[in-house]
């Protein structure tokens, strides 16, 4: 297939370094300069989009992903798909894919989970908004970046997947970096906590795969100095959307609401930024009941 790939930041590059390799014609575009890479480079979004079949997009936001869109989505071709990666807000991709729709394309948005070493190794999940035939169109090229594409639904569904998974991702990481600064206070040791809650109804991806103790659990960040893995700030950004959707949808989400405000006060004001999302640990090792 021709690919428009924009967007070659940390994960656009892998992604579109792997769809190159498996035999496609992809032509890519950055704002950026981009580090040398074995990819054709076009000099606009509009010209990495103009002949090709699937154009995709890995943007930082939907205020971006908007812009670009306006932009390639009057140089597609028609019947085109325009295949947004990014993770965005619900109603920016919504907006974008009715734009798509109008002007004769295909439209999905696809968000991915999987982070930088999904990216590279092509092991990324995909969810997925948007019609059957687009999605059928661009299975394939799910194939390749990734090892699993869920159709959730139309448009905005695979960003609406992305918002409720990371937001129970980012409360109980939270729970469990608590709970594990309690055991501490009550001298109970973290590997038995760990071997008691991983088998037991307080079990969860982030304490049984994603463990924020080190030395406890699988091999996880916190046994490289919290080096991200999935970096505070991002959790950050994809609560702070779900909270967007929460209030543009009218839905009560208060624990969403407090892991929000959590991860601000860490990424804004304590030492979050840059630390893996798991360095909620030792935040609460060094606080106090009424800190
Ligand atoms: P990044 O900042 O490394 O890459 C974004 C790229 O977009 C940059 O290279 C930037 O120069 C480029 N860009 C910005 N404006 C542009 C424009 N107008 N035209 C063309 N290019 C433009 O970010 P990333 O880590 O690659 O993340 C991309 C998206 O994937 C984000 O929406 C992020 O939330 C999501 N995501 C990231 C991860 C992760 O672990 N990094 C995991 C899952 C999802």
């Amino acid at each position: 297939m021709k690919i428009g790939f924009i967007g070659l930041g940390n994960m656009g590059m892998p992604m579109a370094l792997n769809l190159a390799r498996a035999g496609h014609e992809v032509r890519g575009f950055d704002v950026l300069a981009v580090p040398e890479a074995p990819l054709a480079q076009a000099n606009s979004a509009a010209d990495a989009a103009r002949d090709a079949d699937v154009v995709i997009t890995m943007l930082p936001n939907g205020e971006i992903l908007t812009s670009v869109a306006a932009e390639i989505i009057a140089a597609m071709q028609p019947g085109a798909v325009l295949c947004d990666c990014s993770t965005v807000d619900v109603d920016s991709a919504r907006k974008v894919a009715d734009q798509a729709r109008d002007a004769g394309l295909g439209a999905l948005d696809a968000p991915v989970s999987g982070g930088i070493a999904g990216a590279g190794g092509g092991t990324l999940t995909f969810m997925v908004g948007g019609d059957a035939e687009s999605f059928a169109t661009v299975s394939p090229l799910f194939d390749v970046m990734g090892q699993k594409a869920v159709h959730c639904g139309p448009s905005g569904a695979g960003q609406a997947a992305k918002i409720c998974n990371n937001m129970i991702l980012g409360v109980t990481m939270i729970a469990t970096c608590e709970a594990f600064a309690l055991a501490d206070k009550l001298g109970l040791d973290r590997q038995k906590l760990f071997d008691v809650v991983s088998t037991s109804s307080g079990s969860s991806w982030s304490v049984n795969a994603y463990c924020p103790a080190p030395g406890v659990g699988p091999q996880s960040p916190a046994d490289n100095g919290y080096k991200p893995g999935f970096a505070s700030e991002l959790m950050l950004k994809d609560l702070r959307l779900a909270q967007m959707a929460a209030e543009s949808s009218d839905a009560d989400t208060p624990m969403g609401e407090l892991a929000a405000a959590l991860y601000a006060r860490f990424v804004e004001e304590e030492d979050g930024r840059g630390r893996d999302f798991s360095a909620m640990l030792p935040r609460f090792e060094q606080r106090h009941r009424k800190d």
